[in-house]
């Protein structure tokens, strides 16, 4: 069977039920589907060579039971670096004692969202070198965001806690105050940037102190060099000569034994020495899977706090202070809407501001409700209801006339299986639900039958004009 693109997708599909989001946007998503795959073999790009690396060996097992849930057979898989472009190593310019490991590799589309991330890191790390004290050792394996710092911080209910205990941590000289501190929330919440504000103090205040900040998949991904090179001790050293250790988002650590295990040890070496560590994830050392039990006593033994969805009023003075750091008047009713439509998240949030201002610098045109409907209105519609898939389930029996049970019976006749087949495809659409959980809510039935559901769903509304009319009055009632 000849593998297509569209096989790749759905093999894509599949591992993005199976993995958790982290794992899956990390490392599988960039992977692209090669255009000189042949019957027999797979080829896929990708973007890095450490990647690859790391791909084909922890993930191609999962990889090939995807393509074998797909086409019923494993073919040979072969995966490749994409061709690099160009190599940018501006940061040497950067004062002798800021230690700056990281090799920027930019190459040819898509940018791995690390790889991009680096990139707009190391443009900022230019315009900071500046604001560096020269006495401040500041290692940088990833750069610190200059805007992020207490003042540009919103304190409300939300996370008044967490901001309090950060404050109270980049002021005291005592490293056994709270240590570790381990703060955790939802995306988009402001850990990093309290993380970084907890650097910028420490580093600001010129008592030489060494912070050391890293996302976790930089540690991961400089342990596993770190093995082939040979270098553990090197690395080992790395880490424990620095005074404050931030590792953000170490969830990712979640699953990767090795890691885990020189995490630990440093981690240990370092609290040991009364070193301050600082961590952030999205769950609470409690809720964190495939994390180590000692491991996850050891993290949450200091100060767990959470930054949580900030309220209304918060929302409200989070937009106004960014509009007046980017120069522009925010009338209060197109702040009321922004604010009250998207909730969930502060970066989204600002991401709305974002386009805005944009928009309006383009246009010369203020910025009104009218604009923000027209502009934001795709994302709007997440944010207008949480639809749960019973209400789904319930308003297409409703409309095709059939039972609320046949939605979850085993009848396959077409005049049952073609609204079950539009609820499932409805629910892969209004929903953030996995596609083993959509599957579940219809009887039981199994992710691929949801997989299988959309497509035909796709296929018959490009084929049939009253299908896709139905489709959009459906959608509509759900959305409203
Ligand atoms: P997380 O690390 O929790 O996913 P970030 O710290 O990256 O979230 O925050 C996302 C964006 O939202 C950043 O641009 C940050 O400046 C902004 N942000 C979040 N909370 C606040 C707040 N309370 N005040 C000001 N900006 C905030
Ligand atoms: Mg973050």
């Amino acid at each position: 069977m000849k593998i297509t693109e569209q096989i790749w997708e759905s093999v894509q599909t599949i591992l993005q039920s199976k993995l958790d989001v982290s794992t899956f946007e990390s490392w599988l998503k960039p992977i692209a589907f090669c255009d000189e795959t042949t019957a027999d073999k797979l080829i896929v790009l990708v973007p890095t060579k450490f990647m690859k690396d790391w791909v084909t060996r922890e993930y191609n097992q999962v990889i090939k039971d995807a393509v074998l849930e797909v086409i019923g057979v494993v073919p040979a898989i072969e995966y490749r670096v994409k061709p690099f472009a160009v190599v940018k190593e501006e940061t040497k310019s950067i004062s002798s004692s800021h230690v700056v490991q990281t090799k920027i590799v930019e190459q040819a589309q898509p940018v791995h969202e690390v790889a991009k991330e680096e990139i707009r890191s190391q443009s900022q790390e230019i315009t900071k070198k500046q604001q560096v004290k020269p006495d401040a050792l500041l290692e940088h394996s990833n750069v610190l965001d200059p805007r992020y710092s207490f003042d540009n911080f919103i304190v409300g209910k939300s996370n008044e806690f967490s901001y309090a205990a950060a404050r109270r941590i980049a002021e005291s000289e005592d490293n056994t105050l709270y240590n570790p501190f381990f703060l955790h929330g939802g995306v988009g919440l402001g850990k990093t940037h309290l993380m970084h504000s907890i650097a910028h103090q420490i580093t600001e205040a010129g008592s030489g102190k060494k912070v050391l900040y890293m996302s976790s998949e930089k540690f991961l991904s400089q342990f596993v060099q770190s093995m082939r090179t040979n270098d553990m001790i090197e690395f080992k050293e790395r880490f424990r000569t620095v005074d404050v250790l931030m590792i953000d988002d170490v969830q990712f650590l979640a699953g990767k034994d090795g890691t885990q295990e020189e995490f630990f040890h440093t981690f240990n070496a370092l609290v040991d020495m009364n070193k301050r560590i600082i961590l952030t994830a999205d769950k609470s050392p409690h809720e964190l899977s495939g994390i180590e039990d000692r491991l996850r006593s050891r993290l949450g033994c200091g100060l767990t706090t959470e930054v949580h969805i900030p309220g209304m009023e918060t929302r409200l003075a989070i937009l106004q202070s960014k509009a007046k750091n980017m120069g522009i008047e925010l009338s209060n009713d197109v702040a009321m809407l922004l604010a009250d439509k998207i909730s969930s998240n502060v970066r989204e949030l600002e991401g709305a501001l974002n386009r805005l201002i944009a928009h309006s610098q383009l246009t010369q045109q203020e910025i009104t409700i009218d604009t923000v409907h027209q502009l934001l209105q795709d994302l709007f519609r997440n944010y207008n209801k949480i639809i749960t898939l019973d209400e789904i389930q319930k308003k297409i029996a409703e409309f095709y006339n059939i039972k609320m049970a046949d939605m979850h019976s085993a009848r396959r006749s077409r005049d049952i299986a073609r609204p079950r087949q539009i609820a499932m495809y409805l629910s892969k659409k209004l929903t953030s639900k996995s596609l083993p959980e959509i599957g579940r809510s219809f009887g039981g039935r199994d992710h691929t039958t949801v997989i299988h559901a959309v497509k035909a769903v796709d296929k018959l509304q490009a084929a049939d004009p009253s299908i896709a009319e139905d489709l959009k009055i459906l959608e509509n009632l759900l959305s409203n």
